[in-house]
Parts: structure tokens; C-alpha cells; sequence
């Protein structure tokens, strides 16, 4: 005889023979599995770069800033399986690409992790103080000098408002040209070839030290530059 109990036992039998039939997909196994997405390891300590960056800000945005975005991602893999297959860098660029319904988020999460891997890589303790050859000739020629580029670069991240980037990039021409960017925008989709180097102007990147002043914190910031990285990412070739 069919009853209602009957059918709800018959329903829960076949979910328990559709789950046996795909392995791992209810296992511990599945539930241990690696992340996609994960916060890359600092090449440095967390204090390596007082007292222009300190230790409490470097811990707070490496772990829980960059680490929240990454979290998010893992969440949209799930959404949009397309985000553990393709290259962040090509859905950057392009993010028509991605399905309208999770744009939004794969744009602030992947943007978020790229930006923020990109400038854990920028910094140092260590490194070339300045630039030097081909990145430096190509400053002199765009902005006179070092120092005038600097201080665009800064005037870009002063003059944004609210949370976002400064950068120096490569743009579609082959320039090198500085351009600010929103939230977690990055660059990419702007159309720059390649970047060079970028500076993170969210609030969570200075407050505990510099509260409301982005102006000292942006000149401080340049002491951590690892120019040797820069001059790298200026001789890579275009994305
Ligand atoms: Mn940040």
C-alpha cells in the first residue's frame, strides 16, 4: 500500500543510493578537500616592514581583509564553477565573461585577491630602493623622474575618494600612465597591459597607524616598495 510514509521513506532510500553512486560527494573526504582559492603566505613577517606598515595592520589585512575575500570566492565556486577553472586574470579583464547573477561578487572577491596578492608581493624589507634600468629610464621619460612619479602616484591615491587603488600601469598603448581605481577594481579592466605597482588606499591598509592621514601613510608607504619586483612586473609580458 502507498502512503505518504511510505513515499517519504521511498524518497530518502533513493537519495541514499544516488549519493552511494558518486563517491566522495558526501565523504569526509569531499569535506576536507583543499580550497580553490587560498591567502598566499607573506615572503615576509608580519612586522617586516615597520615602522612604515605595522605589525597589527600587516596581521588584520593579510589574514581577515584578503582572507574574507578569498573565503567569498570559495563560496562562488560553488555559484559558478568557472571561477576554479579560468584564469583570474583573463576573467578580470573580461568580465562580461562572467554569468550577470555573480558578476558583481566575482568582481570585489577575485579583484580583492588579485589586488591584494599582487601588493604583498610589492612590498619588502629588503630589495632595490629605487628604480633602475629599463623601469627607471621608462619614469624618467613618462614623469621627468622617481620622485615626480612619486608624488602623482600619491596625488592619484590622495585625490580618490573613499576606498580604492593607485597604480602605476602599462596601458593598452604601451605607456606607462597612473590611474586610480574603485573598491576592488583592479587595473586589468581597465585594459592595462601589464602593472607595475599599486598601492592599497582602503582605510583597513592604515587606520590603526596613520588613522585619517592617507597623506603620511602614502609616504611612508614607499619606504616598503620591493622595486625589484616592480621592474619585474614592468618587463613581463602584456596580460
Ligand atoms: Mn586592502
Amino acid at each position: 500500500m502507498f502512503t505518504r510514509r511510505n513515499g517519504l521513506k521511498c524518497t530518502l532510500a533513493l537519495a541514499a543510493t544516488a549519493a552511494a553512486a558518486r563517491p566522495g560527494l558526501f565523504s569526509p573526504a569531499h569535506a576536507a578537500a583543499e580550497p580553490v582559492f587560498k591567502v598566499p603566505p607573506l615572503g615576509y613577517g608580519f612586522d617586516a616592514l615597520e615602522p612604515y606598515v605595522d605589525t597589527a595592520t600587516m596581521t588584520i589585512h593579510h589574514d581577515r581583509h584578503h582572507g574574507a575575500y578569498v573565503a567569498a570566492l570559495n563560496g562562488l565556486v560553488e555559484k559558478y564553477p568557472g571561477l576554479a577553472t579560468t584564469a583570474p586574470v583573463a576573467l578580470l579583464t573580461d568580465l562580461a565573461t562572467v554569468p550577470e547573477a555573480v558578476r558583481g561578487p566575482v568582481r570585489n572577491n577575485l579583484g580583492g585577491h588579485w589586488n591584494h596578492s599582487f601588493f604583498w608581493e610589492l612590498m619588502t624589507p629588503g630589495g632595490a630602493k629605487e628604480p633602475s634600468g629599463e623601469l627607471k629610464t621608462a619614469i624618467d621619460s613618462a614623469f621627468g623622474s622617481p620622485a615626480k612619479l612619486i608624488e602623482k602616484v600619491n596625488a592619484a591615491g590622495l585625490g580618490h575618494f573613499g576606498s580604492g587603488w593607485a597604480w602605476l600601469i602599462v596601458d593598452k598603448l604601451g605607456k606607462l600612465d597612473i590611474v586610480s581605481t574603485p573598491n576592488q577594481d583592479t587595473p586589468l579592466e581597465q585594459g592595462a597591459q601589464r602593472v607595475v605597482l599599486g598601492v592599497d588606499v582602503w582605510e583597513h591598509a592604515y587606520y590603526l597607524k596613520y588613522q585619517n592621514k592617507r597623506a603620511d601613510y602614502l609616504a611612508a608607504w614607499w619606504n616598503t616598495v620591493n622595486w625589484d619586483r616592480a621592474a619585474a612586473n614592468f618587463a613581463k609580458a602584456p596580460v
